[in-house]
């Protein structure tokens, strides 16, 4: 088995979007529909790769956008928190108060996920569930133990923390959600961040500001 990662950086937001793809079978899961529905397709079709599950680590718009029209084009079902079926259906009003031409209204979730770990699998393809929330209101990473690779969407980032100052945000959960699911990781796990570039835990472990001078324990 063989797994390989693309990964793009679309949209106002540059928000990453990443396809994992099993190489054997060519299917492949999307973790977040950012924007550009035809550059994800694009990346996708240029190694024949089918993707087969839609998952989103929480519904800010520029995670978002590309939901319905990947959907549409794959017929892939559509995975996202429960906690975000609300800002979910805000996401063409928000479209319009950050000046986003008219944009289509998100996928409708196909299966909502909870805030118990599970493991969600396709072909050699595992990504266990992590409850993220803090920056957002049912912010999911998505952990892949096999590979040491972690998906934290706008949890944790290079240097950086996921801002908390739109609805649903909250600091103090944020830290809790990064030191109790993320920081227990070991140091070589791979961290792919919805935003800027990759890192790895023990990295962010020494030099992320945010963590270093943080006074809590996380807990
Ligand atoms: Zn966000
Ligand atoms: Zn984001």
């Amino acid at each position: 088995m063989t797994l390989k990662i693309k990964y793009l950086t679309l949209g106002a937001f540059q928000t990453n979007a990443y396809l994992i793809a099993d190489t054997d079978t060519k299917n492949a899961i999307l973790i977040d529909p950012v924007d550009n529905a035809d550059s994800i397709l694009e990346a996708a079709n240029e190694d024949e790769w089918t993707i087969k599950l839609i998952l989103a680590t929480h519904a800010h718009l520029d995670h978002v956008l590309a939901s319905q029209p990947l959907k549409t084009a794959t017929s892939a079902p559509f995975y996202i928190h429960e906690d975000c079926v609300e800002i979910l259906k805000q996401v063409p009003a928000q479209a319009k108060i950050f000046g986003l031409s008219v944009v289509p209204a998100p996928a409708e979730p196909d299966r909502l996920l909870t805030s118990e770990s599970e493991i969600i699998e396709l072909d050699s393809i595992k990504l266990k569930t992590l409850y993220t929330p803090g920056h957002a209101d049912g912010h999911i990473s998505f952990y892949m133990e096999n590979e040491n690779i972690l998906f934290s969407g706008d949890s944790l980032f290079a240097g950086s923390i996921g801002r908390t100052d739109l609805p649903g945000g909250d600091y103090n959960l944020l830290m809790r959600s990064i030191f109790t699911q993320l920081m227990v990781l070991d140091d070589d796990v791979q961290v792919l961040p919805g935003h800027m570039q990759p890192t790895t835990i023990g990295r962010e472990r020494v030099a992320n500001p945010f963590l270093l001078s943080y006074d809590g324990d996380g807990t």
